[in-house]
């Protein structure tokens, strides 16, 4: 696991990455990776994390308490954290507010038809969650279930989270989930997007059967 320093200032860019890429606005999302067993590191409540610095960050416990950092931890720290406790494969989480990808939980439209070979290869598929209020147990619940399977997903009317091994694979998984939102609706506009056959699929999904047992076998 990378070291403290690191780790701060590897989350200041991955956030600096989301604003610039607008993927977030204003004081959206937030970000969070482990430090340990039952450390934490993650974004503080009420800031741009355009313009976060290493120091601004929070340490905190799987009980969400805070155990160094001045500021307050993201409101949405108890959705990382119970993430964390259905997945102790992931290391970072990120969650932002992509304009297309949400557009389409908004429009009411799924993005989990298979449209795209390396989405079905890398994520499997883009499922979206039950609504649930922004901040409140509820969300818990309803992410529990999404990251119990998958490594992103849309949370209704509100955003999306991507889980990863690094902090890296998060946050390009978020890029992901936005650019297949965008051929998506390119695709729409074209007339519709053509679903891979299920044959294609399964070839699809056997290929990344075989990644995840090579990658546990090392
Ligand atoms: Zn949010």
């Amino acid at each position: 696991m990378s070291t403290e320093k690191a780790l701060r200032e590897q989350l200041v860019e991955i956030c600096r990455r989301l604003y610039d890429k607008e993927l977030i606005v204003a004081t959206d999302g937030n970000v969070s990776a482990r430090l340990g067993f039952d450390r934490f590191l993650t974004t503080p409540s009420g800031v741009c994390k355009g313009f976060l610095t290493p120091d601004m960050l929070v340490e905190a416990d799987s009980a969400g308490q805070r155990l160094a950092g001045e500021l307050e931890p993201s409101s949405e720290f108890g959705m990382h954290l119970a993430i964390y406790a259905v997945r102790p494969d992931v290391l970072a989480i990120v969650h932002a507010h992509p304009p297309t990808a949400t557009a389409f939980s908004v429009a009411g439209v799924s993005l989990e038809s298979p449209i795209l070979t390396e989405v079905v290869l890398m994520l499997g598929a883009i499922p979206t969650t039950p609504y649930a209020t922004p901040g409140t147990p509820e969300v818990a619940d309803a992410v529990r279930k999404a990251a119990s399977t998958h490594d992103a997903f849309i949370l209704d009317h509100h955003g999306a989270v991507t889980l990863g091994r690094s902090l890296d694979e998060a946050y390009y998984r978020m890029e992901t989930v936005e650019q297949t939102a965008k051929v998506h609706h390119l695709a729409h506009q074209l007339g519709g997007a053509i679903p891979l056959g299920s044959r294609h699929v399964a070839a699809l999904e056997e290929i990344r059967r075989k990644m995840a047992r090579d990658r546990a076998e090392k």
